[in-house]
């Protein structure tokens, strides 16, 4: 979208999200927040350094630190975060996680002792932030020098000045430190929104933090925190690969050993597990232990999710904490905001939203939404004017998609926010038990023109005939543009919902483009999905005719017999057809339906006979 150079003079200031886990860099135009991407192409920086055994120069930042962490665990350097800002005496607690050296340097303050060396937990920090000023100075093709960077609502001023000075050392002047929280609501630019009581649950690697604030005049203050430092998605992993080793020994032998780099294969697999178990079902786990020994095995969602309730359930318990601090009920919570990577996790957001009774927002990704809003905060003080949208109005149709890719528009543009939409779908093939829905927005009739904005899945409908789950879509679009799909299965009340911001990374320009095209290809469009329209049709009645002709068997003149396979093979080839007429399509399939009345009636017939035979006593 706006990924070419830009060509202000101002000076861009960058926002910089500098996490315990992952640190990332955005920006901000008139558009919205953008993240910026790596020269290769990676939005997501692992906050991980590795030096030389000796404690030289860095070896690694980023990926390929974090992937050999386990190897070369004295000279790899994670959660350098933890120790920022902090005495020795303050830290002992996280000494049992840290597999490198801490020590104490002058007035009592924890250093990393690498090979000859001592680091600061600053110097540490400004590796990272070295390499995510690089990325952005790529993407501008100048050097980038201003940044906004974010830190815990809880850090104390201690906390706070070392991050600022983290910056410096890696050549930034840091305008502003950013609380997590406030940035993550900046980035759904609820500053511009009515007074509010929001909530933002952010559950990383491996802390949780959760924090209350009250937003009053375009202005967020800290009402309360709470949170543990050490649970995370680290501790998911960590119980998968507990249950891995184990298995593995119950298997293999108790005596098998696990050697640094069959530990850190264990890790990895562990979670790319649990990340596509957030997708999928199932995940296939496949290791090869050497000596042809292979752990294999299948863990599904279930299992993942039984694993990881404990740490769930610990995460509310620090919700509560800060509600009762705030001196609040879950039901004084207007919005909840979703932030860290582990809220990808299904089970998580269901929780969440059970527990505060309101869906939560998601639409933006959550291992990204604070790094947007650190942007969003640096556009404000650039002075950048980020109207870029006007959203009292839907400035472009938003539907779904049906049958062969045509669209069901749930609500037309120029429709003022907040509205609610509803239609009823249901499935094309017999005993269908998943239903995708594909959410998309423009003016256009077709898929394909139109711009998919969002897509998720219906599932474990209870098998039945096709047309018979009753599926119930809903669109809602709030006050902020954020839209809410809900897709219900009446019959079995199974429900999937996702949310998407409607016009995120779209100008001004493009909407007004993407609504002129409409008037363009009106015509062609109309015909595109009469065509769409009549091949559904043209498949459901032959379906329905094939098994009418099963069912009345041999009882069938076989000259009528004939009359109707004509009549088939005839709209059949307009099915099949690239470009057919469609008036003479439609023409075809009325010859058919006509034609085939007496043969529903005789089915009709043949019916109530079987099921006169099976009443009998
Ligand atoms: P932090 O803020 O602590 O630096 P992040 O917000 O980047 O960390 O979260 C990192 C955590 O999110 C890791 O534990 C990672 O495994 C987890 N994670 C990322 N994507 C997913 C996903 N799709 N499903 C489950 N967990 C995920
Ligand atoms: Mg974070």
């Amino acid at each position: 979208m706006s990924q070419s150079p830009d060509t202000t003079a101002a000076e861009p200031i960058i926002g910089i999200d500098l996490g315990t886990t992952n640190s990332l860099v955005a920006w901000c135009d008139a558009t919205g927040p953008h993240i910026v991407e790596s020269p290769q192409g990676r939005a997501v920086l692992p906050s991980v350094v590795r030096f030389d055994p000796t404690g030289g120069a860095p070896q690694a930042v980023g990926d390929e630190a974090r992937r050999h962490a386990v190897e070369f665990p004295e000279h790899t350097i994670f959660s350098a975060k933890r120790l920022m800002g902090r005495g020795v005496d303050a830290v002992t607690g996280e000494l049992a996680y840290l597999p490198y050296r801490v020590v104490e340097g002058e007035r009592n303050t924890a250093r990393i002792a690498v090979g000859k060396r001592i680091y600061t937990p600053q110097e540490i920090s400004a590796y990272i932030l070295r390499e995510l000023k690089q990325w952005a100075s790529a993407r501008f093709g100048r050097e980038v020098r201003k940044a906004v960077i974010t830190v815990p609502a809880y850090f104390d001023d201690a906390q706070r000045q070392a991050t600022r000075d983290a910056g410096r050392i890696a050549g930034l002047e840091v305008v502003r430190i950013v609380n997590e929280p406030t940035a993550a609501a900046l980035a759904y630019d609820l500053d511009r929104e009515q007074d509010a009581t929001i909530v933002v649950y952010d559950f990383g690697g491996g802390t949780f933090d959760v924090s209350i604030l009250k937003l009053q005049n375009g202005v967020f203050q800290v009402i309360s925190t709470a949170g543990d430092t050490h649970l995370g998605g680290d501790d998911i992993d960590r119980s998968l690969v507990e249950r891995i080793q184990s298995e593995i020994r119950a298997q293999f032998g108790q005596d098998i050993a696990f050697p640094p780099a069959t530990r850190q294969a264990f890790r990895t697999f562990a979670e790319a597990a649990k990340i596509k178990l957030s997708q999928d079902d199932r995940a296939e786990l496949e290791i090869d232990l050497g000596g042809e020994r292979t752990y294999r095995r299948t863990i599904t969602r279930a299992e993942l999710e039984s694993l990881m309730r404990p740490w769930i359930d610990k995460t509310l318990e620090s919700c509560k904490r800060a509600l009762r601090d705030g001196k609040l009920k879950p039901d004084a919570i207007d919005r909840v905001v979703m932030v860290g990577g582990s809220t990808r996790i299904p089970l998580v957001r269901r929780v969440v939203g059970e527990y505060f009774e309101t869906e939560p927002y998601t639409a933006l990704d959550p291992d990204r939404v604070v790094a947007m809003g650190a942007a969003v905060q640096a556009a404000i003080l650039a002075g950048i004017n980020r109207e870029a949208l006007l959203l009292d109005v839907i400035p472009l149709s938003l539907g779904i998609e049906t049958l062969g890719g045509a669209v069901a528009k749930l609500i037309v543009r120029n429709t003022t926010v907040p509205a609610v939409a509803r239609e009823n779908f249901s499935t094309y093939v017999d005993g269908q038990t998943h239903v995708a829905i594909n959410v998309c927005q423009g003016e256009r009739e077709l898929v394909a023109d139109c711009r998919l904005i969002g897509a998720f899945e219906l599932r474990n409908i209870p098998p039945m005939p096709a047309g018979l789950p009753k599926i119930e879509v809903t669109f809602i679009v709030d006050a902020n543009g954020i839209l809410t799909v809900e897709a219900v299965e009446r019959r079995s009340e199974k429900r999937a919902s996702i949310q998407v911001i409607p016009n995120h990374g779209l100008t001004r320009r493009e909407v007004e483009r993407m609504g002129l095209e409409s008037y363009e290809h009106a015509l062609a469009d109309m015909t595109a999905h009469r065509l769409i329209d009549l091949r559904n049709q043209a498949k459901l009645d032959m379906r329905q005719i094939r098994k009418q002709l099963e069912k009345v068997g041999e009882a069938i003149d076989p000259d009528y017999r004939a009359e109707i396979e004509t009549k088939m093979t005839a709209v059949q080839r307009y099915v099949d057809a690239d470009d057919p007429e469609p008036n003479a399509f439609a023409e075809a399939l009325t010859a058919m339906d006509h034609a085939t009345i007496k043969l529903a009636e005789l089915a009709i017939a043949s019916t109530l006979r079987e099921e006169n035979l099976n009443n009998r006593p």
